[in-house]
């Protein structure tokens, strides 16, 4: 199968890193669970503009010292041996190397990287034939879902919305794999039971 996989907060656990710049910066004391948004100035309180100012100040810091979820290395060495695998991140074009790098110094194995920079995953998708996607955003996993095409939504505090049939709430890569391997299977019943 073709496997669409994001990285950050599926492949890269950037919450925990996160966190820890954003309470220093914004001298708070948040926890993982207080994110329940993915637009970060609301749960700080802050304007859309002063975290923008953040991230861009930041940047380098925010994408380089981030540990990978885990088992995700050692489930994506599974993954490739039977599937293509497109890793589709958001981050802009100018991380290019930054993200490599970071791939490469954890082992994480892969066949293309798209940088969307922001842009609309769902035409990637397409554009590569993407059968099943991997990703933590609601917003993301809902515009990949419309094109038919099915979403395993790594579970996070940010996305414990209601799911449609066709998207699947993952706790973990253990999880990730077995589904990737039932959908590969034709399985249908995964459908009618979630
Ligand atoms: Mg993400």
């Amino acid at each position: 199968m073709k496997l669409g996989i994001d990285i950050d907060g599926v492949l890269a656990d950037v919450l925990t890193t996160w966190l820890e710049h954003l309470n220093r910066h914004f001298e708070q004391n948040k926890v993982k669970e207080d994110i329940i948004h993915y637009q970060f100035e609301k749960v700080f309180g802050v304007s859309w503009e002063e975290m923008d100012r953040f991230f861009r100040n930041n940047q380098e810091n925010l994408l380089t010292n981030l540990s990978p979820v885990e088992k995700a290395q050692e489930t994506m060495e599974e993954l490739i041996k039977e599937h293509n695998v497109f890793l589709i991140a958001a981050r802009p074009e100018e991380y290019r190397s930054i993200t490599e790098k970071w791939l490469t110094e954890h082992s994480i194995p892969y066949h293309e990287l798209i940088m969307t920079d922001f842009s609309d995953k769902s035409d990637y998708c397409l554009n590569r034939g993407v059968e099943v996607f991997v990703e933590d955003s609601l917003e993301n996993a809902l515009a990949i879902h419309a094109c038919g095409i099915p979403v395993l939504l790594f579970d996070a505090p940010y996305n414990r919305d209601p799911l449609p049939k066709g998207i699947f709430r993952q706790h973990n890569w253990r999880e990730i794999a077995r589904t990737v391997q039932e959908l590969n299977q034709g399985n249908d019943k995964l459908f009618k039971e979630r």
